[in-house]
């Protein structure tokens, strides 16, 4: 039992949090852990009347909590980031039993989450306007910057806590009021963060979750309602143009959050340690089920052998198993899909020319376990080129020169998440200005954090997270013109 390995058990009412109260639906859905496949919990299968009430219930929060001051509900946010610190294992137990990943990495996860809880009750403080030189006399121009209103979240499941914690603490921080919608496969750490924020003290309404697995009536729901001003999405590329047609009658600011297919390219002037360690622990981590994981190694001719070579060497070191056990780096995938989606695009590359270093095959584990990989040979025919596989994959292509490795790097629909290993600081700027993505990490595969701006261009999305610009996100501008003021 789940509740056995926790310390703090309130942390698993498996209910829906709407208006201050716990709530059931009338049907339920199962919670099953991806590793051993049993079930873990039941919670509430709410529908789109459930999700109108949540919606009323923070669009009636809003007007008192936008009118407190910044320092105010700062004050209450940097009490949930110390409960959700002061319960990280447990936070960490809950999500490796819903997600799957190791139990350290879990733990790493809520930690990083929690960063930006604390990052925008202080940066709330900040929402700064400009007074702007007038072209009138007796006119003055300033600008203020307010709550949008009410915001709607629907979150993936491969960051369960993360992707609520880059969200929930910027809208909060403006003054908006929020519901929440998370994955089917991983509600219970949204619903475990939504029990220490009534602890930290939010008031009735300001936080709700609604769980479901029925996530396109839910979000048509939260898309055609108009009393929700903003909708922030993190998840496919396609189910984000699905929600973004669906906000257009109801003209919602929108945040979208999707997938990627970052290149990670490797010159032949890089540390290659470093290039080896960066592309371990970015193609591996979370079983490569991460938006910003590189899914398109290029390597420079010169010294694709020997990176190669060093690569095997690092995956051979990889365990893969239960997150609960201490020797597993990986875990599983999410489910049956995510597993015949890596089964696919591997087959799709050998059979057209690529080379297995290691790996290839599902794991003898069985289950949704699969064997880290290496391919070489890797061609832009192939599936993985231009769709994010989210497994544990490390896709070669062998590049000559630096023409040659922007136009491939550049050569696809997605722009998140880019990277590359070079010491030449001439190239360094070319290449970080050439790249089309939102995000570009040199000689580092480690980008994210929450002084950071994330988010992608191109099918990726708008909007970013974390940062002075992930206030803004939940922020409009106001022009005030005042007039009379010399007469
Ligand atoms: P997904 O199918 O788009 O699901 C994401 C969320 O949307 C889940 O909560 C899902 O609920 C919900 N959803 C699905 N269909 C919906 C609909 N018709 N209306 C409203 N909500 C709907 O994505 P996924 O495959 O689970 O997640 C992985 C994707 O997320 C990848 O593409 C990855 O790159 C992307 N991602 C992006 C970022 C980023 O920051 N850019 C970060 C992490 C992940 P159910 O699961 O319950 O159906």
């Amino acid at each position: 039992m789940l509740a056995d390995k926790l310390k703090n058990k309130k942390l698993l009412p498996n209910q829906a949090f709407v208006n201050g109260r716990w709530i059931g639906a009338s049907k339920s859905f199962d919670v099953v852990n991806p590793s051993t496949g049993d079930v873990i919990a039941s919670v509430p299968d709410m529908g789109a009347d459930d999700t109108h009430k949540a919606i009323s219930a923070a669009h009636d929060a809003f007007p008192a909590w936008a009118a407190k001051t910044a320092k105010e509900r700062g004050a209450v946010l940097k009490k949930w980031y110390q409960l959700i610190l002061e319960n990280k294992e447990d936070l960490g137990k809950i999500m490796t039993a819903e997600q799957g990943k190791p139990l350290e990495e879990a733990i790493g996860e809520v930690q990083y989450g929690a960063e930006f809880v604390e990052w925008f009750a202080e940066e709330g403080k900040r929402a700064y306007g400009d007074v702007i030189p007038t072209t009138t006399h007796g006119n003055r121009i300033v600008t203020i910057k307010q709550p949008v209103g009410v915001c709607a979240m629907i979150t993936p499941w491969n960051f369960p806590s993360a992707m609520i914690t880059r969200k929930m603490p910027p809208a909060l921080a403006a003054g908006c009021t929020v519901v929440s919608k998370p994955a089917a496969a991983t509600p219970l750490s949204a619903i475990a963060l939504a029990v220490l924020s009534e602890e930290a003290g939010f008031p009735e309404g300001v936080i709700n979750v609604v769980t479901t697995n029925q996530s396109s009536d839910v979000g048509e729901a939260m898309c055609e309602n108009d009393k929700v001003r903003k909708l922030s999405f993190t998840g496919s590329t396609k189910i984000g143009k699905v929600l973004m047609e669906q906000c257009a009658d109801t003209m919602k600011k929108l945040s979208l959050e999707l997938g990627g297919n970052a290149p990670f390219v490797v010159f032949d002037d890089a540390d290659l340690d470093a290039a080896v360690e960066g592309a371990v622990a970015g193609k591996f981590r979370n079983c490569g089920q991460v938006c910003i994981a590189p899914n398109r190694i290029y390597v420079q001719e010169n010294v694709h052998d020997e990176f190669v070579e060093k690569l095997k060497a690092a995956v051979e070191d990889i365990n893969v198993g239960d997150g609960f056990d201490g020797d597993s780096n990986i875990g599983p995938l999410i489910n049956e899909d995510g597993l015949d989606k890596v089964v696919e695009h591997v087959k799709d590359a050998l059979d057209k020319g690529a080379e297995l270093v290691i790996g290839g095959e599902k794991h003898e584990k069985g289950g949704q376990f699969y064997q880290p990989t290496i391919l070489t040979n890797m061609n832009h025919d192939m599936k993985i080129a231009e769709d994010e596989t989210f497994g544990p994959v490390a896709a070669i292509f062998k590049f000559k020169d630096e023409s040659e490795a922007i136009q491939k790097s550049n050569d696809t629909i997605y722009g998140l998440a880019s990277y590359f290993y070079s010491r030449d600081v001439g190239r360094v700027w070319r290449f970080s200005e050439a790249l089309e993505y939102g995000m570009v990490g040199v000689n580092t595969g480690s980008i994210s954090s929450e002084v950071a701006p994330f988010g992608g261009v191109k099918h990726s999305g708008m909007g970013r997270e974390g940062s002075k610009y992930g206030l803004d996100e939940f922020m409009e501008v106001k022009y005030i013109s005042m007039g009379g003021i010399d007469e």
